[in-house]
């Protein structure tokens, strides 16, 4: 299985799971050309994209994957803010259940809470054999579950609290952002502290995902959580593919 990443910040996220048979998109936020080219334009095997929540840089182009018939999953509170009308395409619009299991396509995907200032936001745990368990956890200011035997991890590493208070102290970012950022998106410290709560023995990839442009630094992030889990860690960039996103490393 490949992990293709089409974007991953506040401009927009875009992944894709994919081993060239079976493909699941997370998140529509970044342009559909970038998602045609992605898949070298054979949408058909797209079996679903899930979406996490409804801000634009994840959900912006909802409209144009259900124009390309691929179908959506989300919780009832995001599907609610897109304005998707289930009525007019009841079979491409599939609400989620928070813990329930949904089958799409080859893959399992079973939703659960996050805290983010979004109409009832989600972050995924995804199955499939050839990728193992996949944690998906994004815009989240911390998580309330741990997860058991999971291969693979996207995670939020969006900033780091010096950085943002420095950030304040200088006049770059205005104090409502600070807290807004604070209640909404998940820092380094507790990043690395929610992949040390779980059990990391099977971890094969740990994918550091939305980091902020200006209160981040990239490479000290990569670098602590290789210190702290002693695992293959990689920043996420846009237009990224890590080829060996499989259940073991072998
Ligand atoms: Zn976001
Ligand atoms: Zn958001």
């Amino acid at each position: 299985m490949e992990l293709k990443i089409l974007g991953s910040s506040s401009n927009g996220n875009c992944y894709m799971l994919d081993n060239g048979k079976d493909c699941l998109m997370i998140e529509c936020g970044v342009a559909f050309k970038e998602v045609q080219k992605a898949v070298n334009f054979d949408i058909s095997r797209i079996c679903g994209v899930i979406i996490s929540h409804e801000h634009g840089d994840h959900a912006k182009h909802v409209q144009k994957c259900l124009d390309s018939r691929i179908p959506i999953y989300a919780s009832h509170g995001t599907l609610d803010s897109l304005g998707v009308e289930t009525a007019n395409v009841p079979n491409l619009v599939r609400p989620m259940s928070e813990l329930k299991i949904h089958q799409i396509g080859k893959f399992k995907v079973q939703p659960f809470k996050t805290q983010h200032d979004a109409n009832e936001p989600f972050g995924f745990l995804i199955y499939h054999p050839e990728c193992g368990k996949v944690l998906f956890a994004t815009d989240t200011y911390y998580l309330h579950y741990t997860f058991d035997g999971l291969n693979n991890i996207l995670i939020e590493c969006n900033y780091r609290q010096d950085i943002l208070d420095s950030n304040v102290e200088s006049g770059k970012i205005h104090p409502a952002m600070r807290a807004r950022t604070m209640k909404s998106h998940c820092s380094f410290d507790t990043c690395r502290e929610i992949l040390l709560a779980n059990d990391l023995s099977k971890v094969n990839n740990i994918v550091l995902i939305h980091i902020s442009d200006g209160n981040a630094n990239a490479g000290e992030f990569k670098q602590g959580i290789v210190e702290a889990t002693g695992k293959t860690v990689h920043i996420a960039e846009r237009g990224m593919t890590i080829k060996n996103f499989n259940v073991s490393p072998f």
